[in-house]
């Protein structure tokens, strides 16, 4: 035996106690939905989500599509081709009559859907009101809180949301003030706004599972500051905000950016960041998703805080490799 014949032996050896390795069976199952979303990064951080996921090692992952009804081009599966930061489709999507992922097979539900996603078949929508009423998780993701302005339960399940025409009357806009309160504000006005993209500062407010171990602040790398959000916010609790700066162009106030919602006995879990690949690779964005994706799924964290977990003044990212 060579001495690189003891190394391997050693190697495989050590790997065995070093490696938790969770049978596929005891994983959690989610499900990405996806195929109708504004920002043309979709099919990309599709993939990304997919791949945070599997490699934590905690979740087995399928994605359910919506069949191609893009109008005006063909369906971009081709991922790379969208992975700059141009934002938006002016293409108007159309329904997709045979959308129903089977969503009790899942432990938690993840959309990558955006603004101007066209509205779900009633059968399909009612199917998820219960999913979540019996106890279901879902996770929305930046833009997904601008789909589905007219279905008052999705409303309630992601407390607070922006454009497709929502203002007051969606409820009201919640946000902290310079001086830490919460302000909830029903003045009339249009719901959804950003201004540049830029480094967003995160600030706890609140405890909860997701955010245990985590600092008091950090900086989250460069995304849009989604400010102006309205929504019924019932039951929800706002764990953190991001300083939407006027410098900025953004709002001047300490906008919602993550958020719990429960509804029945179904767990939400709301980031309004993740505009562009770049957002997507931040390290507080996979460990914040990867955190609140296993408490939509079960109600408890068991991750550890990764060691380039960002500091107060400098957001980490991690390059993204395709599979
Ligand atoms: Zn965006």
């Amino acid at each position: 035996m060579k001495i690189y014949h003891y190394i391997a032996v050693a190697l495989l050896f050590l790997s065995g106690f070093c490696t938790h390795v969770i049978a596929a069976e005891d994983k959690l199952s989610s499900l990405i939905i996806d195929g109708q979303n504004n920002h043309n990064v979709w099919p990309k951080s599709t993939v990304m989500m997919k791949q945070y996921l599997e490699q934590s090692g905690l979740f087995t992952v399928d994605v359910y599509r919506t069949k191609p009804t893009w109008r005006g081009e063909e369906h971009p599966e081709q991922y790379k081709k969208h992975s700059d930061e141009s934002q938006f489709h002016v293409e108007v999507p159309i329904a997709d009559p045979t959308f129903a992922p089977t969503f009790s097979n899942y432990d938690v539900i993840i959309s990558n859907f955006g603004n101007t996603a066209a509205a779900w078949p009633t059968e399909t929508e009612k199917a998820f009101e219960d999913y979540m009423k019996n106890g279901g998780g879902f996770v929305s993701v930046h833009a997904a809180d601008n789909a589905f302005p007219k279905w008052k339960e999705f409303n309630k399940m992601i407390g607070v949301g922006g454009w497709g025409d929502r203002d007051e009357t969606a409820g009201p806009h919640l946000y902290y003030s310079d001086d830490n309160r919460l302000i909830i504000d029903n003045t009339k006005g249009a719901a959804g706004t950003h201004g540049d993209i830029h480094e967003l500062e995160i600030t706890k407010r609140n405890d909860h599972p997701i955010l245990a171990g985590l600092p008091d602040q950090w900086m989250h790398s460069k995304d849009e500051c989604y400010g102006n959000l309205r929504g019924p916010a019932e039951n929800m609790t706002i764990l953190a905000t991001a300083n939407c700066a006027l410098e900025f162009n953004d709002t001047g106030k300490h906008e919602p950016m993550i958020m719990t919602i429960d509804y029945g006995k179904g767990r939400i879990f709301h980031t309004a960041m993740g505009h562009n690949d770049i957002s997507l690779s931040s390290v507080g964005f996979i460990t914040i998703f990867l955190r609140g994706t296993e408490w939509a799924a079960t109600g408890k964290v068991s991750q550890d805080i990764p060691i380039d977990f960002p500091t107060v003044r400098h957001a980490t990212t991690r390059p993204f490799k395709t599979p």
